[in-house]
Parts: C-alpha cells; sequence; structure tokens
C-alpha cells in the first residue's frame, strides 16, 4: 500500500494502557480490558489482569477450584435460593438469599463478552473455567509469530498513530475512530483489516475483532466478506473441531455485523452498562483529529452517532464466510474452509455458551470424541476429564495449530 494510501487509512488507537508482561492479551480482550478503565473513568495504574498461578499454588486450589464449579452450577428460573451445602466453607458464602455470582456477573460485570469467550468457551468450558480462575498460560514461540503475522497484515493497510486518552470516554471514542476509519477504508479502497466490533448480542455486549474484510468488486450485490487467518505450526488443516471453532467466531462476527447493520446500537444501555457520560467533552486532541477526518465532533455522544451512521451505510456481510490457514514458517497458504452462515446452528450455540457463562448450569468437559485436546491443556494434570492424566502437557502444539479460540492471542 502507498504512503498517501496509508494516510488515507489513518488508525487511532493507541491507547494508554499498563505493560501486561506475562501474558498475550488478545485485540478483543485488550477492548475488554479497555472498557473496565472506561468504567472506572480510566483509573489506568489499577488495573490488573490475573496472571497464572505457580504448580504448587494450582494444585493448592484444586480443592477449592471444584467447590466454586459447584458455585456455579444451574440456576432454575424462579429459585433465587442457592443449594446451602454446594458453598462449603470457603469464603464464598453468600448473605441472605443472594444468587451467586455467575462467570458472567465475576468476571465480565462492565465489560462483556468477545467473541474469544464464546470460541474458547465452546473449545471446552471447563478449560474456559478453569482460566477464568487461574488465568491463562504463558506466551510461547508460536503464539508469539501468530501475533506478529496479524500485526504485519494490519501494517500493510494501516498505520497507528498515538493519541494519549484523559478518560474513558475519550478511550472510547478511540475505538469507534477506529472502527470509522476502517469502514471508510473497506468501502473507498475494498478492504480493511481488524476491525474491531462493539455490539449487542443475545442479550450481552459483545466485541469482536475482525482478521480481515474484502468488498467484492464484481457482484450485484456488494455484501463484505468476512475472513479470518489462522496461522499453523505445521503445515495441515486441522481438525474438524478446530474447523468448527473457526467458523463459530466467522459466524459471530457476521450475526453482530448484520445486526449493527440494521442499526441495532442501544446507545443509551450502552452508556449505562459501560457507565459512560454521553455528554463528556473529548479531548482536544481527539476533537482535532476528527475535525481533520471531516466528522468533527465535541462529545462521546457525538462520536457514537457517527458509529451508527456508518454502520448504516454498510450492507449485511456476505453469507460465504472464509477461513485461511497459513504456514507460520513461511506464510505460504494451506487451504481455506469457505462455509455458509447457519443462524439457526449459530445461535444454538451461543446460548448454550451463555447457559455456562450465566451460571445456568455447571462447566461441561471437552465431548469424548474430542478429549485428544486434553494432551494440549495446561490444565490436564489436575482436570477429571483428562483420560491420560499421568501423559506430559505440551503447550507448543495446542497454542500455534489445535485451538482456533487462541487465534486472537498468537
Ligand atoms: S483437560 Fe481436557 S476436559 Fe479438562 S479442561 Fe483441559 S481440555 Fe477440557
Amino acid at each position: 500500500m502507498s504512503e498517501s494510501n496509508a494516510d488515507s487509512a489513518r488508525n487511532i488507537n493507541n491507547v494508554v494502557v499498563p505493560e501486561i508482561s506475562i501474558e498475550i492479551v488478545s485485540e478483543e480482550e485488550m477492548a475488554l480490558i479497555d472498557a473496565v478503565l472506561a468504567a472506572t473513568r480510566c483509573s489506568f495504574t489499577s488495573s490488573t489482569v490475573p496472571s497464572i498461578c505457580s504448580p504448587s499454588q494450582f494444585q493448592r486450589n484444586v480443592r477449592a477450584l471444584r467447590s466454586i464449579t459447584l458455585l456455579s452450577k444451574r440456576r432454575f428460573p424462579g429459585c433465587s435460593t442457592p443449594d446451602i451445602e454446594d458453598s462449603g466453607d470457603l469464603g464464598l458464602s453468600h448473605k441472605g438469599n443472594k444468587v451467586p455470582e455467575s462467570f458472567l456477573e465475576r468476571f465480565r460485570k462492565g465489560r462483556g463478552l468477545s467473541v474469544t469467550d464464546m470460541t474458547g468457551t465452546e473449545w471446552c468450558e471447563k478449560q474456559m473455567e478453569y482460566t477464568l480462575l487461574f488465568g491463562r498460560k504463558r506466551v510461547n514461540k508460536a503464539m508469539r509469530a501468530g501475533k506478529a503475522r496479524h500485526e504485519k497484515l494490519e501494517e500493510e493497510v494501516s498505520r497507528n498513530v498515538k493519541i494519549h486518552v484523559q478518560s474513558g470516554e475519550d478511550a472510547w471514542a478511540i475505538k469507534f475512530i477506529n472502527f470509522i476509519t476502517r469502514a471508510n477504508q473497506l468501502l473507498f479502497e475494498g478492504l480493511t483489516r481488524e476491525l474491531p466490533l462493539y455490539g449487542f448480542i443475545e442479550g450481552v455486549w459483545m466485541v469482536g475483532v475482525i482478521d480481515e474484510i474484502q468488498m467484492p468488486v464484481k457482484e450485484t450485490h456488494r455484501n463484505p466478506i468476512l475472513v479470518d487467518t489462522k496461522t499453523r505450526v505445521s503445515e495441515t488443516l486441522p481438525a474438524e473441531s478446530q474447523r468448527r471453532n473457526g467458523r463459530l467466531q466467522l459466524m459471530c462476527y457476521k450475526y453482530m455485523w448484520d445486526n449493527l447493520a440494521a442499526g441495532a446500537f442501544p446507545s443509551r444501555q450502552f452508556f449505562d452498562y459501560f457507565s459512560l457520560n454521553p455528554e463528556y467533552v473529548l479531548s482536544e486532541e481527539i476533537r482535532e483529529s476528527t475535525a481533520d477526518e471531516g466528522y468533527p465532533a465535541k462529545t462521546l455522544e457525538d462520536i457514537v452517532t457517527f458509529y451508527m451512521n456508518t454502520w448504516n451505510m454498510l450492507p449485511s456481510a456476505h453469507n460465504q464466510l472464509l477461513l485461511r490457514y497459513e504456514f507460520q514458517k513461511d506464510q505460504s497458504l494451506i487451504g481455506e474452509d469457505k462455509f455458509y452462515y447457519d443462524e439457526n446452528w449459530l445461535k444454538s450455540r451461543i446460548q448454550d455458551c451463555l447457559g455456562f457463562w450465566r451460571g445456568e448450569r455447571e462447566a461441561s468437559y471437552t465431548p469424548v470424541e474430542d478429549r485428544w485436546k486434553c494432551q494440549f491443556c495446561q490444565f490436564a494434570p489436575v482436570c477429571s476429564g483428562n483420560p491420560k492424566p499421568e501423559s506430559t502437557h505440551s503447550s507448543s502444539q495446542t497454542d500455534s495449530n489445535t485451538s482456533s479460540s487462541q487465534k486472537e492471542t498468537l
């Protein structure tokens, strides 16, 4: 891409946040962390992300973990009282008739879910539960390489500039500006990458970051094509369960996209949920920047209006979705998976995942036929769903090429 094109695709997304040195944080997770910062009026210095505990600490916590699992068990409609014996004596007892917090309330309150949360839950609910309670795995070489590849792809079509934020409202404004800039790039240049989506689906706020969107030039109906690129350590296509996980991810994006393109962005609920002041006057730097881009915005509400107006210009996404598998070593194409959107299947998967997040039932182990995943799971030594607890855990494989849900952490 030429320098002038890069300039026209100017991207503003450098929000001042603390360095997180021991974990890879996906773009979606980063967006969620930013949302928390926004909710706490940008108290950046106090933000923390759970880190993995030491093995001995981990073992000590296993008992507590099992009990916590019980605390998250089924909450039947109309039943407001938790089973008292399930709560044990963990310092987690609840006063009166208070219902125990679901994972959604406990870990995503004021933040919403990411599409990565959905795919991670579909991969193995038990693994997601462990990850929430004890933190995720550390970065390995394959993950770093995958992340670098995605950054390179992004740099091919856009350039980041630094903007300092003074508040949560500023931070959110920059996210929406980021979207507007890239959506315009899609409309005028036919391609954009790393497009962030913020929407409300199935009763929850959700964030997603789409790898790539292409605008078809020859078709009569110009519906954007959503693309996701998976980098793999081995030069082979993944197993069906991994491909299914990738399909779920892209279908989530399509569902969010179509909802937003249809105008479904409840802005009042958005301001309330994330505790934002719509009338907040944005920083001078942001106001100048939006004026330069041709849509002068004074307040956060102005930016949200521009965000919604931009969606009004976008058609629904193409029904065919594209998963690309790339060999990490030389970036050659291993293969593509083209498939059609299946809304009924997607909604049933989302509802199933939300059952776990809302505490309506206990976390399930991955199905028996998928227990091969256990040999690559960091929690295998303590998980009773693991059929071979004595086998050695090999994180390098799963981190790089077996879990589609890990894409944003690569
Ligand atoms: S060991 Fe297997 S069943 Fe247990 S959390 Fe890991 S992948 Fe899921």
